[in-house]
């Protein structure tokens, strides 16, 4: 399985945003999906790894944790311009609520970056299709960036 490793670039800072942001604007601009960790320190500092590519909405990838350091968030990249696009899908929300993570998307078609952190972004159910079966999403917390 590919692993997300440290990017050798990354400067250790403090602020979390700041280095999901650094992240995703790191990320190739292609058809491609891709995806990270992000590490805090002892010291309560942030780094990132280097994007990993997804494949088809769905990334599998290890994270390798440096030395010293817990994972503090993931980040990804949302294409296409459809209604979804602009929010963390049920699988974002699940996955972030399992790990105790934040969560941060870049919607490429609007070059906004989202963040999602369990426990505190607010969440809505919606349906799909006329399914009876309630997604729990999230529009997520605009840093108004611009990418
Ligand atoms: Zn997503």
């Amino acid at each position: 399985m590919i692993a997300a490793i440290l990017d050798a670039g990354c400067v250790w800072q403090p602020d979390m945003d700041r280095a999901a942001v650094t992240a995703l604007a790191s990320v190739p601009n292609s058809n491609d999906e891709y995806a990270g960790a992000i590490y805090r320190d002892a010291q309560g500092r942030y780094c990132y790894s280097t994007p990993v590519r997804g494949a088809d909405d769905t990334f599998s990838f290890r994270v390798v944790l440096p030395t010293g350091t817990v994972l503090a968030g993931l980040y990804h990249t949302h294409l296409g311009d459809d209604g979804l696009a602009p929010l963390f899908s049920a699988g974002d929300v699940r996955q972030a609520d399992r790990l105790g993570a934040a969560s941060y998307i870049l919607v490429r078609s609007r070059g906004i970056v989202l963040r999602y952190v369990p426990g505190r972004t607010g969440t809505m159910p919606i349906h799909r299709n006329g399914s009876l079966r309630t997604l729990t999403v999230s529009r997520g917390e605009n840093l108004g960036v611009s990418l």
